[in-house]
């Protein structure tokens, strides 16, 4: 994708939870799902050792869960926030948004 886009939008659950200039989003990706993705991603340098993935699995689009659609998946939950109030876009970078409650 560096080569092809502008800029990345990055979506889960129907949702779009980041997006950014493609190069800032690569390399400094600020949502937690940007981050498992990006860390999923096979190469070399981790082709020997096993990589940290989300438990669960993608909810189900009818029927996803309330607030923060990847809150029973992440490594950051904060009950009582996550779950309870959907996270608005945050700019925690210049031009660079992100639907996480880690950037209030
Ligand atoms: S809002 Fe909460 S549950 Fe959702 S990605 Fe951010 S820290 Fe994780």
């Amino acid at each position: 994708m560096r080569h092809y886009a502008e800029r990345i939008f990055v979506m889960y659950a129907g949702r779009v939870v980041e997006s950014a200039p493609v190069d800032d989003l690569l390399d400094h990706p600020q949502h937690p799902y940007t981050q498992a993705l990006l860390a999923a991603i096979p190469d070399a340098a981790n082709a020997t050792r096993l990589r940290e993935v989300p438990a669960g699995e993608p909810p189900s689009l009818l029927h996803p869960p309330a607030s923060c659609r990847f809150h029973p998946r992440c490594p950051h939950f904060m009950a009582g926030l996550c779950d309870v109030e959907d996270p608005p876009d945050f700019e925690p970078r210049r031009d660079h948004r992100s639907a996480c409650w880690l950037h209030r």
